[in-house]
């Protein structure tokens, strides 16, 4: 059977526009930005026009305010710690949503080990921040806010401008983590009040190996990677000259296609939905309406989802279940406890992003397969068959 790929928040392969664009990045034009001659200054050049695609993607005051970095994770790493440490004489409190990715929560907790306050704002059962726990939690002493834009493994959208003015009215910066949303939804870092923005160039059909920290002018941040000196001396290193003209080429894409393509995946992803629903004891994660659109996520009762994913893949079907980073210790899905869920419940999960290659008429044949899989794995589930009893 033709593979039905349905894991697009866990890898998407890059944009044949995109690699056509960038390829000359890896043979001819190899010069090193830094340097002065004339194939450094096209590099630096090409790097320049990157930042000024990416900043048009979020509306960013100039290219300026954006800083390349290796991917996600490392963003997430220079907005939180960059940040919190250049800023510690306003104070040395941290704050995060329950639901934020592991590479939002782990260097807060490293700067918990180092003398700061770390506090977790709640979610309620569709993943919304709670308002106004997250208001009683901030004080003048709170640095950092990280909220993310929207969650990855349950599609919720967080009210990102609401939140901004409460962030703002007691603590100082807000942080936001855009992977999961970024070419997907609209966002605009002046209108929504954001401080510093995360984005994933592989989200967006783009090369693996980089990703963006947007810094609204005028904040403050330091460098984690110290070294040569290059993106204003906050990420050293140099730089990776295909991921990066790629990641600036992807976004002008996403940019261009978002409205349509999100619109086209909405409905197949709605239809999806319903379908699934029909299926006895199975649930919707995340909130019913205020989700990514190209997203649907799962549970059912009595099954686990890992057995959910091998069991599609055996229809050359791939799905996710929980978050691709907690499978090595398969423990439940932090962001599946957060909205509520008991540790059972949490277990059996299925989550599905669609993207470019999904089809309306692939709808039946991964519903089919849903059913087939579900049906399977209760006959073998003794659970199940003691709730028959
Ligand atoms: N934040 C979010 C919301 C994510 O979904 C991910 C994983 N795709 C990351 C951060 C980390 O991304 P990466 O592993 O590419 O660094």
């Amino acid at each position: 059977m033709k593979r039905i790929y349905l894991d697009h928040a866990s890898s998407m392969p890059i944009d044949p526009r995109v690699f056509e664009f960038a390829k000359p990045y890896l043979t001819k034009e190899f010069g090193n930005p830094s340097s002065l001659y004339s194939v450094g200054l096209e590099a630096k050049q090409a790097i320049e026009e990157a930042r000024g695609k990416i900043a048009n993607l979020i509306n960013a005051e100039n290219g300026k305010s954006i800083i390349f970095t290796s991917g996600a994770t490392e963003t997430n790493n220079l907005a939180i710690r960059g940040t919190a440490l250049r800023n510690i004489r306003d104070g040395k409190e941290v704050v995060a949503s329950a639901i934020e990715h592991i590479s939002v929560l782990n260097p807060m907790k490293e700067l918990q080990k180092n003398g700061f306050t770390f506090n977790i704002v709640p979610v309620d059962s569709n993943g919304m921040v709670d308002l106004d726990k997250l208001d009683n939690l901030l004080t003048k002493n709170t640095t950092v806010t990280s909220i993310m834009y929207a969650n990855n493994e349950i599609g919720t959208i967080e009210p990102i401008s609401e939140i901004s003015k409460i962030v703002h009215e007691k603590g100082r910066y807000l942080h936001v983590d855009a992977t999961a949303a970024a070419g997907r939804v609209p966002i605009d870092v002046q209108d929504e009040g954001i401080d510093l923005l995360t984005l994933s160039s592989n989200d967006m059909y783009g090369p693996r190996g980089a990703g963006a920290l947007y810094v609204k002018p005028g904040i403050k941040i330091q460098s984690i990677l110290p070294g040569g000196g290059q993106e204003r001396g906050l990420r050293s290193g140099t730089e990776n000259m295909f991921a990066i003209t790629g990641m600036g080429e992807a976004t002008q894409i996403a940019k261009k296609e978002m409205k349509e393509e999100s619109t086209r995946l909405k409905k197949i992803r709605d239809k999806l939905i319903d379908e699934i629903l029909k299926i006895d004891d199975a649930y919707l994660t995340g909130h019913p309406a205020k989700r990514l659109p190209h997203h649907a996520s799962f549970r059912f009762s009595h099954i686990e989802g890992e057995s959910i994913l091998l069991n599609m893949d055996m229809y050359n079907i791939q799905v996710a279940t929980g978050s691709a980073c907690s499978h090595k210790t398969l423990e439940p899905s932090h962001v599946l406890l957060a909205i509520g869920l008991k540790h059972e419940e949490a277990h059996g999960s299925m989550v599905i992003t669609l993207g470019r290659s999904n089809k309306m008429e692939q709808l039946s044949m991964i519903v089919k397969a849903v059913k087939d899989t579900v049906q399977r794995l209760r006959n073998l589930s003794p659970l199940a068959k003691e709730k028959e009893r």
